[in-house]
This record gives C-alpha cells, sequence and structure tokens, in this order.
C-alpha cells in the first residue's frame, strides 16, 4: 500500500479511461466534468487496485453514454462526471452519467460476477464484481443509484484510515 492522492488518481484513470476509448474508436465521444474537494487528501491504498475500480466504473459509464448515444435522440449530449468530496472520516468518489440507466429488473445482479447486458466479447462481467471486493478489501463501499433513461451515478466510499484493513 502506498500514501495515494485521491484526485489525482481518479484524474489520471478518467483521462486513461476516455483516451483508451478514443484509440479503439474514433468516433468515441463525451463529455467530462470534474469537481475535486481539495480537502480528500491522501489515503494508504493499493493504488493500482482502486485503479482499477476507477477505471472499471469510468468505463462502464462511458459505455453507457455511448449506449444512449446511438439512440441518437434530439439534443443528447454524452456527460460523465467525476468528482471526490471529504465526508468527516470518509473520501467518497462518485462516477456519474447521464447514459441509458439501469432497469430495476437487473439493479440486484450487475455486482454478481459474470452477470452483463453487453453483447458476446463487449463485457466479461466481471468489473463491478472485482470492483465491489475491492473497495471492502479497503474497508469502504461501493454503492450505485440509477435511474432508467436517465443515468446512474456509482459512489466508492473509502475510510480515510485504512490501517485496521
Ligand atoms: P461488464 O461491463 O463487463 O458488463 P460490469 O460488472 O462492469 O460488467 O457491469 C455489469 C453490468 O452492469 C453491465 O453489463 C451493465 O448492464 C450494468 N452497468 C454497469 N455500469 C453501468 C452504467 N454506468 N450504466 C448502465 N449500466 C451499467
Ligand atoms: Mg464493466
Amino acid at each position: 500500500r502506498t500514501l495515494t492522492d485521491i484526485n489525482m488518481l481518479a484524474d489520471e484513470y478518467l483521462r486513461l479511461a476516455y483516451h483508451g476509448l478514443r484509440a479503439k474508436d474514433k468516433s468515441f465521444n463525451s463529455s467530462m466534468n470534474t469537481d475535486y474537494d481539495p480537502n480528500v487528501g491522501k489515503i494508504e491504498l493499493v493504488a493500482q487496485e482502486l485503479g482499477r475500480v476507477l477505471l472499471n466504473l469510468i468505463n462502464n459509464a462511458f459505455y453507457a453514454v455511448t449506449e444512449k448515444k446511438n439512440e441518437n435522440k434530439a439534443g443528447y449530449e454524452p456527460l460523465v462526471q467525476v468528482s471526490t468530496k471529504r465526508l468527516g472520516d470518509w473520501v467518497e468518489i462518485k462516477i456519474k452519467d447521464n447514459g441509458k440507466g439501469i432497469n430495476e429488473s437487473v439493479k440486484d445482479k450487475i455486482f454478481l460476477p459474470f452477470f452483463t447486458t453487453k453483447p458476446t466479447g463487449q463485457g466479461t462481467g466481471l468489473g463491478l464484481s472485482i470492483s465491489y471486493d475491492i473497495v471492502k478489501a479497503h474497508g469502504g463501499k461501493l454503492e450505485v443509484e440509477s435511474q432508467e433513461g436517465e443515468g446512474t451515478e456509482f459512489s466508492i466510499r473509502l475510510p480515510i484510515d485504512t490501517q485496521k484493513y
């Protein structure tokens, strides 16, 4: 574990995800918005593991906005927002998109290993289950709120003092 600047890590993985998708598909496009709380500071964690969580969540968000964009509804502007916030002894990282959202009937299943709604070859269904385990191993919580057709928000909450975990 290393002392990691959460805002820097979040921004690094947002760029990594965006440029990764652009490299694969020149037509990929989404607006991005960031709001980093300077009081978030550093947390003792496995940066690579938390990076993997961020990459999973951000890639899912970009996928969801691309799917909604492909519906060709007039005036739709894809947007992914990444923000951080200090909440007492906790840090919250939010990944919010205005993509296609999650259907109520699948909401309970998304954290299960191998659950995916993506076509074969486009998703393993492992991203969220691995992310859930990684966040839990850091003593944190991973939660989702979603409105079908409107968008989705994932929040990662991590204790600042992770020494116990
Ligand atoms: P995968 O991305 O390989 O499908 P994940 O575990 O990352 O696997 O996600 C599981 C499922 O959860 C996705 O197939 C999708 O149905 C749903 N999902 C995850 N994130 C989002 C999101 N931001 N918007 C809409 N659906 C999502
Ligand atoms: Mg995924």
